[in-house]
């Protein structure tokens, strides 16, 4: 599918592994969420533009470049927190937008709680995390919500999607590349992806 890239770099892989294990304990899954995040992100910025700029070395001038694009960190609350730390290790000067959106039980529709974004948009790309693409009705609602803002180019970073949230998000915003670490089977009745990794957030905080 077009506008869909996922990773095959073998520290994700294994990182991957380790984290769908149900042994795996919320310190070293909240570790691994964060530098798989890292990985991806590095993965899914690697067109940014460039604008060259010399530099002074303590021997002679280089020429180097610089990143302008003013970056937006959009994790969808809860789960997506965890992912945040890593991937804003290696771009500081970001801006975090969180959107909180819970999934309804019954329907398994999104509903927003919570988006504090101001009027005007102060970035130019955003990248969106959530570790699981389920259903794509969060991540759809998110590419909404920042497009009416005014934000042109969206990306979507997330740890394992499903075939039917990639398709939902695909097929309302196929302007939207997709970055994931795997591509599982499919949903469950209650909307998990099989075989995925359990509940993302649950796993991170504890709280299963
Ligand atoms: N959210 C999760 O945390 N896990 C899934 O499998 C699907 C949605």
């Amino acid at each position: 599918m077009a506008n869909l890239f996922v990773s095959r770099h073998p520290l994700i892989l294994h990182k991957l592994t380790r984290l769908r294990d149900v042994e795996t304990n919320p310190k070293i899954f909240r570790e691994l969420v964060k530098e798989i995040a890292c990985l991806l992100a590095y993965e899914a910025t690697a067109d940014l533009p460039i604008f060259p700029k010399d530099v002074q070395t303590p021997l002679a001038i280089a020429k180097g470049a610089e990143v302008k694009e003013k970056i937006g960190l959009v994790p969808i609350l809860r789960a997506g927190l965890g992912m945040v730390t890593g991937v804003w290790e290696m771009m500081p000067s970001a801006e975090v937008w969180h959107i909180g959106l819970y999934r309804d039980e019954k329907t398994l529709r999104p509903v927003q709680y919570y988006n504090k974004l101001p009027i005007e948009p102060t970035v130019s790309v955003t990248l969106i995390l959530d570790p699981m693409l389920a259903t794509g009705g969060s991540a759809v609602a998110t590419v909404d919500i920042l497009k009416n803002w005014g934000v042109k180019k969206i990306k979507f970073v997330g740890l394992i999607g499903a075939p039917e949230g990639i398709e939902n998000l695909f097929s309302h915003h196929p302007d939207v590349p997709i970055y994931l670490a795997a591509v599982d089977d499919r949903l469950n009745e209650r909307g998990y992806i099989l075989p995925g990794l359990g509940d993302a957030g649950d796993r991170q905080f504890g709280t299963a």
